[in-house]
């Protein structure tokens, strides 16, 4: 009997199944619903860790709806546009980055005016925006006046239109422009060359995480988070403001400005932000905070696609290691504490500042626990079962074999009685004393076969090793079975053969081909015949035993050599048995160095093959 403990688990079939759930969660990751929850993980990681402040260095001057009702409507912004340089040029900002396309000539007077306010204007940075047939560029007269024009792109994120990321560059029709902000802060920060490598580009000592992938440069903005009352966390002055009668100079002195519209009635490129909750903020605030971005050096960088596959295969190798290596609670346990890995580590390197994919690895981690689990559940029941089966045949042996023991032990008790109690005459004793003997020898060969069995199975018992006549051995089985054979008038036919010899244990083999002789007389129906024919082939030698009796189904054939295995048609038979004779002979055949087959059809019969390694011929 097996112990039922930890289970055993098919290795390969085991390994499968979580080479499965890996690629099922690494696929699952790379789906518009994986993309989504990843959205939604970044969004709230990034609201639950806003970055310490940091003085600011940037501020928004923009055209609120007031501004544009005083000064009037967009029509007029050149105008409206060179009155606000104009006041600003007392504050001596840094630099000054503006967000309104001015690729039209508009009223020669109005271009004149601001025109003039560019050429006023130190470390200027106009806008250029792409459209899908080419840039739309500032006019040459004002492009002339600034140091750097910039792109006023941001990314919307396909799924959700939320902006997390800004294209550093944007690269079209031959031509390639750095972002607004990124020409702002690189003005800021001394006017030197923006230098390059795939991984990140460097601007003024500062080293921008901005890995190129799939020919696009992003970097993610830290947005600052609005302030309680909503407002922006940028300072901000109005053209209303700066138009008044007290411009606030003193709030712009060298600052770097951005300039724009955040009007919600003229901004084109108001858009959402991880902090938004459905409010929209200007396009000239994005490019303040991606300007922060650069300022304070807080950058996010994503963790390359292999680290997170790398991750995914770990908590899958994790969660296939806990309920392999353990059971029960314990198993539980460990498992909750992969998941908890899974959950918590995307978190702590997010305040590291390296975005991790969470979607990958939570389905990983999942998938792989509950497989792993059902999996191990099956296989305990799966155990369980087969050794509840077999402490049943067990016990169905033990009942047979007892009652078999009764026997001669019943004998045995009531002769000896008789002789203490009667006066028997000679003839009468040596009768009963023979019995007697005959009836102990049976109990002790009974008792002998079960321990021969045990002490095989455990691979204790001693094989002889002798040369024998396969021949001879097997007439003298063929001679016990056939008293058997002859109640049913059942014919054993030994078909002639070569003689040959064979090395082992003699008598094991005998008890081998003797029980395989009376199975076939005990499952075939009278009046049939047993055929036993030996055949050498090129190095070993082969035995088979053939009868015309019942069979067995194709699905029984596998475990007829299990220890208390019985086939139903057998049990049906009524032929009394115990399942254990087979596992002896296979058995014994193996430790023999030979191996044994069987093939069968229900009603037709059966053939038992035993091939055994061939010594010599005798000549
Ligand atoms: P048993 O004591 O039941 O005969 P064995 O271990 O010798 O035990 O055989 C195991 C089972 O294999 C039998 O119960 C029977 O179902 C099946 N079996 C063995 N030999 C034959 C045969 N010649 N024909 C049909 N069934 C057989």
């Amino acid at each position: 009997m097996k112990p039922v403990g930890r289970p055993r688990f098919r290795g390969v079939s085991y390994v499968l199944l979580l080479a499965a759930c890996l690629v099922a969660a690494v696929v699952t990751g790379w789906t518009a619903l994986g993309a989504q929850i990843d959205n939604n993980a970044y969004d709230f990681l990034f609201r639950l860790n806003p970055p310490e402040p940091w003085p600011l260095n940037s501020v928004v001057l923009a055209a609120d709806e007031a501004s544009l009702q005083k000064f009037g409507s967009m029509r007029r912004i050149r105008t409206i546009l060179a009155s606000v340089l104009e006041r600003l040029s007392q504050a001596r900002p840094k630099v000054v980055a503006i967000d309104v396309i001015l690729a039209d000539a508009g009223d020669e007077a109005e271009d004149a005016r601001l025109e003039t306010a560019f050429r006023n204007t130190r470390n200027l940075v106009l806008p250029c925006a792409r459209t899908r047939a080419t840039w739309e560029l500032p006019l040459p007269r004002f492009s002339r006046w600034a140091s750097a024009v910039g792109h006023v792109h941001t990314n919307k994120d396909p799924l959700d239109g939320v902006s997390r990321s800004l294209p550093v560059e944007e690269i079209a029709f031959g031509d390639r422009r750095w972002a607004l902000s990124l020409e702002a802060f690189r003005l800021d920060s001394g006017g030197g060359p923006i230098l390059e490598s795939p991984g990140d580009i460097q601007v003024g000592g500062v080293v921008v995480p901005a890995v190129r992938r799939h020919g696009v440069r992003n970097m993610l903005i830290r947005y600052l988070p609005p302030q309680p009352d909503g407002a922006s966390p940028i300072p901000t002055v109005t053209f209303a403001q700066m138009l008044g009668a007290n411009p606030p100079v003193e709030k712009l002195r060298n600052k770097v400005v951005f300039v724009g519209i955040m009007a919600e009635s003229a901004a084109w490129d108001r858009l959402m932000t991880p902090y938004s909750f459905g409010r929209t903020m200007p396009g000239v605030e994005a490019h303040a905070h991606a300007f922060e971005t650069f300022n304070s050096g807080r950058f996010l960088r994503p963790a390359p696609e292999t680290a997170a596959v790398l991750f995914s295969l770990l908590l899958v190798a994790a969660a296939g290691a806990v309920f392999w290596l353990l059971s029960g609670w314990p198993a539980y346990l460990a498992a909750v504490g992969v998941l908890l890995v899974a959950h918590l580590t995307p978190y702590l390197l997010f305040r590291r500042g390296i975005v991790f994919p969470y979607m990958g690895a939570l389905a990983a981690a999942w998938l792989a626990s509950v497989a792993a689990a059902t999996y191990q559940h099956f296989v305990v029941r799966r155990n369980l079962l087969r050794s509840e089966t077999e402490r049943g045949r067990y016990r169905q042996a033990i009942h047979f074999v007892t009652h078999e023991m009764r026997t001669p032990l019943t004998a045995i008790q009531g002769s000896s009685e008789l002789m203490s109690r009667y006066n028997l005459n000679d003839e009468k004793r040596k009768q009963m004393a023979g019995m007697i003997n005959s009836e102990s020898k049976r109990l002790a060969r009974m008792i002998q076969t079960f321990l021969d069995v045990e002490r095989l199975g455990e691979g204790q018992l001693e094989l002889r090793r002798e040369e024998y006549s396969l021949g001879d051995c097997l007439s003298t089985c063929i001679e016990r079975a056939r008293v058997i054979a002859e109640r049913k008038q059942i014919e054993i036919v030994m078909e002639a053969s070569e003689p040959c010899h064979l090395h082992g244990d003699r008598e094991l083999m005998e008890y081998a081909f003797y029980n395989l002789l009376t199975n076939a007389v005990k499952y075939s129906p009278p009046e049939t015949s047993v055929r036993v024919a030996v055949r050498a082939a090129a190095g070993d030698v082969r035995v088979s035993v053939a009868d015309q009796g019942i069979g067995m189904e194709g699905a029984e054939l596998k475990n007829i050599f299990l220890k208390f295995y019985r086939t139903r048609k057998a049990e049906a038979s009524g032929e009394t048995g115990t399942g254990i004779g087979l596992s002896i002979v296979e058995q014994i055949v193996t430790r023999h160095g030979g191996r044994i087959e069987v093939t069968s059809q229900p009603g037709m019969g059966s053939c038992f093959t035993v091939s055994l390694p061939f010594l010599r011929t005798a000549v």
